[in-house]
């Protein structure tokens, strides 16, 4: 059966860092032949106890770069080359990272619903974040990945506040596409069931 009519796809998620050793190169391609591996997304641009935080633009470039030839030789090899962004929304999520860029990068932090703004968030509405997180993927994007996925620090509830954004931006979007007004309070009646609070939290009245 040809590879393209196996109705089962085997995906390896596999992080490559810009200074792996030929070794390394050499082990990942025992791996991808003996998995019949049809897809390999790459974390990019650390990943867990590698990863110091949201890239910088510096760590993205490199990262593609370093990745360039191996996603040629992936598509040579009749394998389809992805991209497994690690970090979008939160910027450093845990105290004990070896970096913290909380002061490196000019976010607007999120804001739960029980009022506590986050070490670790960005605001979704925010534009700098904004503009930050569409360049990063433009880097990426020079790649052309067959997949381009995000990482679990973007979702509905935000990654530390287990909690939406409700700073006074997004409360203010709220209202805006409701035409109601919101308070705070008003949309967390239930204060005790909000997350457990991260370590560098901040209370917000
Ligand atoms: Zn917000």
């Amino acid at each position: 059966m040809r590879r393209d009519q196996n109705p089962v796809r085997y995906h390896l998620r596999v992080m490559l860092r810009p200074d792996a050793t030929d070794a390394e190169k050499q082990a990942l391609w025992r791996i991808i032949r003996a998995g019949k591996i049809d897809e390999v997304a790459f974390f990019v641009p650390h990943v867990g106890e590698h990863s110091p935080g949201l890239g910088t633009e510096d760590e993205c470039r490199e990262c593609v770069d370093s990745l360039r030839p191996t996603f040629d030789r992936l598509r040579e090899a009749g394998i389809a080359p992805s991209l497994n962004v690690w970090w979008t929304l939160s910027f450093s999520d845990f105290p004990a990272l070896r970096r913290s860029l909380r002061d490196e990068f000019d976010f607007r932090r999120a804001v739960s619903a029980d009022g506590r703004e986050s070490c670790a968030v960005a605001c979704p509405l925010d534009g700098n974040w904004r503009e930050y997180v569409k360049g990063m993927y433009r880097t990426f994007a020079q790649l052309h990945p067959a997949r381009l996925w995000m990482d679990d620090d973007v979702r509905a509830t935000l990654l530390t506040l287990r909690s939406a954004c409700f700073c006074e931006a997004c409360l203010g979007e709220m209202e805006r596409r409701t035409g109601r007004e919101f308070t705070r309070q008003g949309v967390h009646p239930h204060p005790a069931r909000a997350g457990r609070p991260a370590a560098g939290d901040r209370p917000r009245p």
